[in-house]
């Protein structure tokens, strides 16, 4: 069976929204719609049609084209039922242990709260594909707005324990920014540096840094290494348990 069809689009200033398409069934979801025109252009432009929404939270930068999707193509909309009522549209509600899906493929349900109290991920495991929204990004992870650095580093290690060949499709292009911070932390880590300079050739060529896979998340972003003795080591904090590592970090980024 072949994989899913992911298309990449930026919007607004650093937003990625993804189109997922079953070539076999023709059914494309939108993930995180944040505005509705670039959506529904690209969708034409191809020929396909849009059967589903999924978003992962509830921030207008990820449900804000919802209306107006449902009113031009009736697709139905998926999001996390412990956080319907911001979900504009919302038809479909899932939690962790849920499936979703999409043709011929079928997605994992992840409850990953921290960004936001409910935050929910995607894993299509026969895609490789991880729609993470704004709980992992590419070097660095969410906001804390609405949760603990427990949950948040609980729901990371949910994320990390996938398969290191899975492609992370985080909601934003915040990588070099991500990578200014992960050097202060860890910076004799080799991969980091590798992966810097990647991020800066990328960046000048004007090429999106989205997806990375879990493998390079692993070894380079210091949010999912705050239980590694080099990472603990490397930003002085040596013997401190996971969470309170995580919770220096994620606070060192905020001020940073
Ligand atoms: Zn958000
Ligand atoms: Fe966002």
């Amino acid at each position: 069976m072949p994989a899913l069809e992911i298309v990449q689009i930026p919007v607004l200033n650093d937003n990625y929204v993804y189109l997922a398409h079953c070539a076999e069934t023709g059914e494309t979801a939108v993930v995180d719609p944040a505005v509705a025109g670039p959506v529904l252009d690209e969708v034409s432009k191809r020929g396909w049609t849009l059967t589903h929404i999924l978003n992962t939270h509830h921030h207008g930068d990820h449900v804000g084209g919802n209306e107006e999707i449902i009113a031009a193509t009736g697709c139905t909309v998926t999001g996390s039922a412990d956080d319907a009522p911001r979900i504009p549209g919302i038809q479909v509600q899932v939690r962790e242990g849920d499936t979703v899906t999409l043709g011929n493929h079928t997605a994992r349900v992840f409850d990953v709260p921290g960004h936001t109290r409910a935050h929910i991920a995607y894993w299509f495991e026969d895609s490789d594909a991880l729609f993470c929204g704004d709980t992992l990004f590419s070097l660095g992870c969410g906001r804390l707005f609405e949760g603990t650095p427990q949950q948040m580093w609980t729901s990371l290690g949910k994320l990390r324990a996938l398969p290191d060949s899975t492609r992370i499709y985080c909601a934003h292009e915040y990588t070099q920014a991500n990578a200014d911070f992960a050097i202060t932390v860890e910076p004799d880590n080799p991969a980091l540096n590798a992966r810097y300079d990647q991020i800066i050739a990328l960046r000048e060529a004007g090429k999106p840094t989205v997806p990375s896979t879990m493998g390079e998340e692993k070894q380079a972003n210091p949010f999912l290494r705050a239980d590694q003795t080099v990472l603990l080591e490397a930003a002085g904090l040596s013997g401190a348990d996971p969470v309170a590592a995580f919770a220096d970090i994620r606070q060192r980024k905020d001020n940073f």
